[in-house]
């Protein structure tokens, strides 16, 4: 792995630090409060080419690797990860999906609409039932002639309330578990398939989380995509690929929270003198600084996996269960440096890690990531 970017991918993270720092990081605190991001900021990222990334240019996309997408996602993470989620599940889960695995005709429809802006997309697998065991998930789709007719409840929908369409993935089969699940790219104004908020989160604040209720909701059997019973498979392969891009949000959090707590370690004094002067102070930067290395070698190497063609599952949830422990530790680290100052919403790092928190439970939570890594390396399945 060549450590060195090329100057394509350090053009491409100097365009995404020069845009968080003029649109994103001075409001991202009046977001927070607010819980809700300025809607204006899709066109923003997809003018720029943000949500496009990876995608073929024949589809609208802006063509790119994944090392240079990790470095965008990383630089939005560190301006505000309700910002970041918007563009890993919009991108990075539906239209990569959609790139990979739709149909000539859905790949037309959707792609240059989800990377422009135009439209938004969100990913819709967990259910109040089955978080992890999304597996077992009870969503209905039953054939009817040419069409499909879904009924069942989504939650924690990342972009619920704003996405113009949902991958969803439905029960179309008698078989038990994984091999009766299937894909289907549903319009959010479909008839029968109502939008509720969820608010009170912990962080994300920002970021539109919503529960989806579909009732009888009728669509073409040319929804589908893949074939019936392939839709698991669309699910976590877009997850393998979407755990990189949560570790890349990560280390953006982790990175924030160094520049913070060195910045005033620097300006604070006690007994007379800076606290950076302190050495169990400098013990905690030290801390978070080699968490930040760690995370971002390790999200990395799975861009370049994939970049290379190589295997990536197994090194992208060890990126992920890495990157997310560490935002949550380096966020706590930093919050420690600021003292009483921290817990107060006068400074970022508190912001930093209640947005850090969820990042060990979405996409997989720890527990999760260790069991497949586990079972990467022993060929023993635990589920
Ligand atoms: C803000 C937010 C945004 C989200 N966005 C999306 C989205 O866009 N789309 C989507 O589909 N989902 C989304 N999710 C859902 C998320 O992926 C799930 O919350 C997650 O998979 C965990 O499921 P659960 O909450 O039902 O927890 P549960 O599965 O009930 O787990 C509870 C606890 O049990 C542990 N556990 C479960 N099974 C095992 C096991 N076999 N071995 C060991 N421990 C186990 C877990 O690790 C956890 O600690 C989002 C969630 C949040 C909070």
């Amino acid at each position: 792995m060549d450590l060195a970017l090329t100057e394509e991918q350090t053009a491409m993270r100097r365009l995404a630090r020069d845009f968080v720092e003029r649109e994103v990081a001075p409001y991202a605190a009046e977001w927070d409060r607010a819980e809700g991001v300025d809607r204006a900021i899709v066109g923003k990222l997809g003018a720029l080419g943000f949500l496009g990334l990876t995608v073929p240019e024949n589809y609208g996309g802006s063509g790119g690797d994944h090392l240079g997408y990790v470095l965008v996602t990383e630089e939005l993470g560190r301006g505000d990860s309700s910002v970041r989620g918007i563009v890993s599940v919009s991108l990075g889960l539906v239209a990569k999906s959609v790139a990979a695995w739709g149909s000539e005709e859905q790949k037309r429809h959707w792609l240059p609409r989800l990377c422009s802006g135009e439209a938004v997309g969100c990913f819709g697998l967990t259910e109040p039932g089955t978080g992890s065991d999304a597996a077992r998930l009870t969503t209905r789709a039953v054939r009817d002639g040419d069409a499909y007719v879904i009924s069942g409840t989504k939650t924690f929908i990342t972009n619920g309330t704003w996405a113009d369409v949902v991958l969803l993935f439905a029960r179309t089969g008698s078989e038990p578990g994984h091999r009766g699940i299937s894909a289907f790219l549903v319009p959010t104004d479909a008839p029968g398939l109502l939008r509720r908020e969820i608010h009170g989160k912990l962080g994300l604040r920002g970021q539109a989380t919503a529960e989806l209720v579909l009732e009888d909701v009728r669509v073409p059997a040319s929804a589908r995509m893949a074939p019936e019973g392939k839709g698991f498979s669309v699910a976590m392969s877009a997850l393998a690929k979407g755990r990189m891009s949560v570790a890349a949000g990560c280390v953006g959090i982790a990175q924030a929270a160094l520049d913070a707590a060195v910045r005033y370690a620097g300006e604070r004094e006690q007994f007379g003198r800076t606290i950076a002067h302190h050495q169990l102070v400098q013990e905690l930067i030290s801390d978070i600084a080699v968490d930040v290395d760690a995370a971002r070698l390790l999200t990395w190497r799975v861009a370049d996996h994939i970049d290379r063609g190589l295997p990536f599952t197994a090194e992208s949830s060890v990126a992920k269960l890495y990157a997310s422990e560490a935002a949550v530790r380096c966020a706590g680290n930093a919050l420690q440096v600021f003292g009483g100052y921290g817990y107060t919403d006068e400074y970022p790092v508190g912001k930093l890690l209640r947005d850090a928190r969820v990042m060990t439970l979405y996409e997989g939570t720890s527990q999760i990531q260790k069991l497949l890594i586990g079972r990467a390396l022993t060929g023993v399945s635990a589920f």
